[in-house]
Order: structure tokens, then C-alpha cells, then sequence
């Protein structure tokens, strides 16, 4: 990643950037018989491919080969820029030497499952994890499956009794009760349904001060706010950060774990096979010590992995500052524009000053499904947006619960078979800009004046 340019011509790259992804301009056929170019406003669920990284990832894939230690040249080519790739990442996130970057086959969730079985086995005694209410299935399941009990901290309430971040004395309360237990403190860097920011760092002080460990979820986060896993001091660093490329402008699964090497060390990887290993006899094997390969058995998602690297570089010559204060004015916009909507309700706390907020807007309009809304944003406008539970089904009950509101009960969605609650959620990307959020409004507006 260069040097940081002067802020004004980072903002030129910004703007250059913005325009370069694909399938913006695509036209798709609205009920009325006429087309509309894409209002996306899913970018929560996937972000669009940046194709300002095409050309970088089709110059290196000339060479494509496999790594490993083939000695031709196309394969060397391609272990360096694969190597390349690892120390990318790891610096977008700012990983210390004492980090390594592990590239996974399917996003944040393998890589929280990896890292759930990684810790449970390395302190098997420590059979608890906290959590918050507000994660994602990815960031709770795993540690349900892998380590055991899961502990689910309550959020705070903002003034006006919305959900904000999580709730700091809560946990700490948790922690303190859990301590014997405790074998890490996991949490969202971003809330995928509120679009709340935590305070991940103070989280990780809060953990290490119990002698536990802090992963963090960083797939909703990483392509709207900075994240770097070395806090303001060393009790506040991150042990694990996750992050996924479909959510960074790299489409497909390439996931990528950043954690303290010390956590694999002694431990056999959970995936073994070709390319991590020194010898192999018919009754025993050895495999190699070195790190990320160890962590990294078969061929690697090349294509994947170069492309997630090729955007993170664009990205990290912008600088992750630059890129969060523009989606914050955008969010602002949105939530406003949105909260004048007649009849529509936003879930968790709307107030910038309280929490930070990246552009994630979950609500529901009226009474009115939110299957029946999300459809008809698409089918009569060209709006897209994702709707249901957002694979976050306890935390969206809550929210459902906290505004008194179904939820748009007839709908079929999937957070519980009694129910079937859920919401809309409007998300936002590099690429969306003012007039994206005033073809949503105009659409909602419409939708609230003739319900029928
Ligand atoms: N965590 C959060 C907060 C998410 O929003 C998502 C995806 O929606 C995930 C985890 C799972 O990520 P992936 O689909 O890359 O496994």
C-alpha cells in the first residue's frame, strides 16, 4: 500500500473509484413493462466487484500457475504475488509482525468457525465465550458448536430508549462473572442490521484484563470504517480480525484471518493435506511450522485472493479515514431523509452523536410486510434491498421487541416459526450516492401513500 498522498488528490481517487465497479449501469425490467437502471442498496448482503481492481488481478492471472514450489517461472510469479497478497491484507488492518494472514475458502464464517476450534482446543478449559446481542449467526453459532456456552451481552440504550453498541458495563459484569470460563470476548466491529459501530477496542482491554482473548467480526466493517488490530495500547490490541471479500468489492468467498500467530502455534492445523507439510512416511507425517501455510493446506482461491488484495490496495491508497467520513455524510443523509418517511420505523439508535453508524438501514414501513416492500422496490422501482432477519434472527427479535412492531408478521421469513418478523434493510456502498437514496425515499413515500 503507497504512502498516503495529499488529501486532495486522495479524494480525486475516491472519486475516480466510486465509478468503477460493474454492474451499476445494468438495466433491469420493472412490473410496469419499462426498465430502471440498479438502485443497489444491498451492499450489507454483497458489496458490487470493483473493476478497478480487473486489471491488476488480469495482469498477475497471465501468469496463472500453481503455488507451492513448482520453479517455473509462472509459478514462482504467482507464490510471490500470492505472498504479496498476505502482506496486503495484514497491513490494511496494520498486523504487527507477530500476526499472521490466513486466506480461507468461505468468508467470515470459516473463518470464525477456524478460529472458534483454534481457541477451543488451545485452552479446552476455558469453555465459554461472550458475545453481544447484536451478532450475526457467523459470530455465535461457531462458538455454540466449537467451545460451548455462549453468553449474550445486552446493548446500550441511547436517550431515547433505541439500541446502540454494546453495552460496556454489561460485559464487563460478564467477564467478571465468567472469568474461570472465559476463553474469549467476540464481537461485531459493525452491527449488519443497525449499522452500529462497536468500541472493539475497549473490548479487547476489558477481555485481556480476564486473562481472555477478543475476535472480532470485521465482515461488516472493514469496507466503510478503518480497523487496525493494534489498539491505542498493547492491552487493547485485537487477537483475531475476520473479514470476507464479497463485502470488500471482491466478490466470491476469499475470507481472510488475521490473528496473533502464537494462537496456531503447536496446535495441528484443522485442515491438513498438500502443502503444509516437511516429510510424510505412510505412518506419520510432519508438518511445517512456518505461518500462514500451515493454516493454508491445498491450493489456495488465487483469483480470490489477488483480488481481495488488489482492492484492499485501491482502498488503502485512498485511506479507510477518507472513505468512512464520505459514507458518514451519506448515512446522515439517509437516515434523515428516511426517518421523514410517513409511517416508517428505523430500528436502533438513529443519533450520530451516540454511536457511530456506518450506512446500514434496517426499518419497516407501516404495517406493511417487509417481503411485500422489498419486492415492491425492486418490481415497481428498481430498488434493491435485502429483507427478513438478516441471519441475525435474536438480535432483529429484540429490535422487534423494542419498537413494540411485528415487523410485518403476515410475511414468510425465517427468525422463527411462530412469528415470522422481520425487516427491511437499505445498505450502502463506495458507489451509492444521494440520488440512490432519493429514489429509495421517493419509492418508499410512494409506497406509504397507497399501501394497496
Ligand atoms: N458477520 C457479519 C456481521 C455479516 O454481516 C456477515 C454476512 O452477512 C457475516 C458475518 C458472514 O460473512 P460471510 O458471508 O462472509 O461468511
Amino acid at each position: 500500500i503507497a504512502a498516503r498522498a495529499p488529501r486532495s488528490d486522495r479524494r480525486s481517487q475516491l472519486d475516480a473509484l466510486r465509478r468503477a465497479f460493474t454492474g451499476l449501469d445494468t438495466e433491469y425490467p420493472l412490473a410496469d413493462g419499462t426498465t430502471a437502471p440498479r438502485t443497489y442498496l444491498d451492499s450489507a448482503a454483497s458489496t458490487l466487484r470493483c473493476s478497478a481492481a480487473d486489471d491488476i488481478v488480469r495482469r498477475a492471472l497471465r501468469h496463472y500457475a500453481n503455488t507451492h514450489s513448482t520453479l517455473h517461472a509462472g509459478a514462482r510469479i504467482m507464490t510471490h504475488l500470492y505472498e504479496q497478497a498476505h502482506e496486503i491484507v495484514g497491513r490494511f488492518v496494520d498486523a504487527p509482525d507477530d500476526y499472521t494472514t490466513v486466506f480461507t475458502g468461505s468468508g467470515v464464517t470459516g473463518g470464525l468457525n477456524r478460529m472458534a476450534r483454534v481457541l477451543a482446543e488451545r485452552r479446552p478449559e476455558r469453555d465459554l465465550v461472550i458475545t453481544t446481542l447484536m451478532e450475526h449467526h457467523a459470530n455465535d453459532l461457531p462458538h455454540r458448536k466449537h467451545v460451548g456456552e455462549v453468553v449474550h451481552v445486552p446493548l446500550e440504550n441511547d436517550p431515547d430508549g433505541e439500541a446502540g453498541r454494546v453495552d460496556l458495563s454489561a460485559l464487563r459484569a460478564a467477564i467478571d462473572e465468567h472469568a474461570d470460563r472465559l476463553n474469549y470476548v467476540a464481537v461485531t466491529a459493525a452491527s449488519n442490521v443497525t449499522g452500529i459501530v462497536n468500541p472493539v477496542h475497549e473490548v479487547a482491554r476489558h477481555a485481556h484484563a480476564a486473562g481472555a482473548l477478543c475476535v472480532v467480526d470485521a465482515a461488516q466493517s472493514a469496507a466503510h470504517v478503518p480497523i487496525s488490530v493494534q489498539g491505542p495500547d498493547a492491552a487493547e490490541a485485537l487477537d483475531v480480525v475476520c473479514m470476507s471479500g464479497h463485502k470488500l468489492y471482491a466478490p466470491g468467498s476469499p475470507g481472510v484471518i488475521v490473528a496473533r500467530e502464537a494462537l496456531f502455534e503447536g496446535l495441528e492445523p484443522q485442515v491438513v493435506g498438500g502443502g503444509i507439510v516437511d516429510r510424510v512416511e505412510t505412518d506419520r507425517y510432519e508438518i511445517t511450522d512456518a505461518l500462514p501455510e500451515r493454516e493454508e493446506a491445498g491450493t489456495p482461491n488465487l483469483p480470490g485472493a489477488l483480488r481481495l488484495a488488489a482492492t484492499l490496495q485501491l482502498l488503502g491508497r485512498i485511506g479507510m479515514d477518507l472513505v468512512a467520513e464520505d459514507e458518514r455524510e451519506l448515512a446522515q443523509y439517509a437516515l434523515e431523509r428516511f426517518a421523514a418517511i410517513d409511517g416508517l420505523t428505523i430500528y436502533g439508535s438513529h443519533r450520530l452523536e451516540v454511536a457511530d453508524r456506518i450506512g446500514v438501514i434496517a426499518f419497516n414501513l407501516a404495517d406493511l410486510p417487509h417481503g411485500l416492500v422489498a419486492a415492491a422496490l425492486n418490481d415497481y422501482f428498481g430498488v434493491a434491498v435485502r429483507n427478513e432477519c438478516f441471519c441475525a434472527q435474536p438480535f432483529v427479535r429484540e429490535l422487534l421487541g423494542r419498537a413494540g412492531n411485528a415487523g410485518g408478521a403476515a410475511d414468510g421469513a425465517e427468525c422463527g416459526p411462530e412469528t415470522q418478523p422481520g425487516m427491511v434493510r437499505a445498505s450502502l456502498g463506495l458507489y451509492n450516492t444521494e440520488q440512490d437514496i432519493d429514489a429509495a425515499v421517493e419509492a418508499l413515500s410512494d409506497l406509504a401513500a397507497r399501501p394497496d
